[in-house]
């Protein structure tokens, strides 16, 4: 992973500013690649997927190239479905929030066109639709296409296999091939090369390879948990997997700072290391994660660079990395040094596309493996009673205690009785 960072593809202050309040400390590698190559001018295929972070590739320089205040969009972004038009609409309304004059207003099938012709009426510089839809207001006259800047076409491959390739050329068309084009597909089979042809000006090809090489030793597994249930299953598992140490890796400093406040509040010693903390703020936590004063460690990818610890159980991934090479970089932080590793990674519903996109690169397949249940987290604290109980019989010392309880003994109760009831005690306690 090379060290680049959001401040260095330049970017314009108000969008940085709203990167930094979304918590993403660094760009994922489509970002790095794309975002240059789409403010230099150049017309751009990125071959990417979702999860990889591909909208904020295109809307950031999407927001950025926006004509400010003007009534007539300049920046039109076309997507197979109206739940991703929503999804990339809701991305860029954060991304743009401290840039002025910069509106976004989806369009698309199934909601009144009276309430999306009033939208774009008050002026939206940037359009979000599916094909279908922006014909219509073509056809009513309620969008003017005539001034476009930019024009993405998201996950293009889904629009054709859709039959949406005629209205995809028809709007095309309107822009006369005038407009900066980028387009993202998960795959360029023909009719993507004829549209590449026709429509884009010798684009530059992005693609992030994913070499990924995992090492031996290390178990991979997936467990499939809604996200609200992720923080109970770490918990769970540290218990029954009597764990000491845990790398945890969270996409965005936002989350792993709340994450931390939530392991704290369950007793759990744990501290976050991200890119919003000071030199010497970082250096303490590793030194407390090292030395044992904290047992799990809340991180980014790049804060955890150059982490070197060498007995970590086990990593998880609280959230899936936005490249199998992040994967690997993570996964790794565990069995070092000839030992054996642990690295678990949630997934729920439609996550499961990443987890294969994954396992393909990776060649290697997560084992399912179930949370474990109350019972049996409760079993394994029995266990680790058990061994300290075992641990004071043989240190000795008992005498003061036997003299209290030997009258009980001698009384209605038999001494396994006894023995059952302190060890019920100690359970409780915690
Ligand atoms: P996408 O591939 O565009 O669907 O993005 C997947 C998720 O990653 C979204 O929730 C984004 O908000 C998030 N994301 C995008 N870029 C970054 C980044 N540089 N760091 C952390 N999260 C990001």
């Amino acid at each position: 992973m090379k060290n680049v960072s959001f401040s260095d593809l330049g970017i314009q202050p108000e969008i940085l500013k709203a990167i930094n309040e979304m918590g993403f400390e660094a760009p994922t590698p489509i970002q790095g690649k794309c975002i240059p190559a789409v403010l230099s001018g150049s017309d751009v295929v990125g071959q990417a997927q979702t999860g990889t972070g591909k909208t904020a590739a295109f809307g950031i320089p999407a927001i950025q190239m926006a004509n400010s205040g003007s009534k007539i969009p300049s920046v039109l972004i076309l997507t197979p479905t109206r739940e991703l038009a929503i999804q990339v609409t809701g991305e860029l309304i954060k991304l743009a929030k401290f840039t002025n004059g910069v509106y976004t207003v989806p369009v698309y099938g199934g909601q009144p066109i009276n309430r999306q012709f009033k939208a774009l009426k008050k002026g939206a510089q940037i359009v979000v639709g599916t094909p279908g839809r922006i014909i219509d207001h073509l056809k009513r006259g309620t969008l003017r296409l005539n001034n476009l800047k930019f024009v993405v076409l998201d996950e293009a491959d889904e629009m054709l296999n859709m039959g949406f390739r005629e209205d995809l050329e028809e709007i095309l068309s309107y822009s006369s091939g005038k407009a900066q084009t980028v387009m993202f597909s998960a795959t360029v089979p023909k009719a993507i090369r004829q549209i590449m042809n026709k429509w884009m000006h010798q684009p530059e090809m992005v693609k992030v390879e994913g070499k990924a090489e995992t090492a031996a030793g290390i178990e991979q597994f997936v467990m499939e948990v809604r996200d609200s249930v992720r923080t109970e299953a770490v918990c769970r598992i540290m218990d029954v997997g009597n764990f000491k140490l845990a790398l945890i890796f969270c996409n965005t400093k936002r989350l792993c700072d709340s994450l931390v406040q939530d392991l704290q509040a369950r007793g759990y010693s744990s501290d976050a290391l991200h890119g919003d903390m000071r030199q010497n703020v970082r250096d303490k936590v590793m030194n407390k994660f090292r030395t044992g004063q904290i047992d799990m460690l809340v991180a980014t990818d790049v804060a955890a660079r150059g982490l070197d610890v060498e007995n970590v159980d086990v990593v998880f991934n609280y959230d899936i990395p936005q490249d199998p090479e992040y994967y690997v970089h993570r996964i790794g932080r565990t069995g070092r040094a000839g030992r054996n590793g642990m690295a678990i990674t949630f997934s729920s519903g439609n996550k499961r596309k990443r987890i294969r996109y994954i396992e393909k690169m990776i060649r290697t397949q997560l084992m399912p493996l179930p949370m474990p249940s109350v019972s049996e987290v409760r079993q394994s604290k029995m266990g680790n009673h058990l061994d300290d109980v075992i641990e004071t019989l043989h240190a000795g010392g008992l005498r003061e205690y036997i003299d209290q309880l030997e009258p009980l003994a001698e009384g209605d109760f038999t001494p396994i009785e006894i023995a059952a009831a302190l060890l019920k005690l100690k359970v409780h306690a915690q």
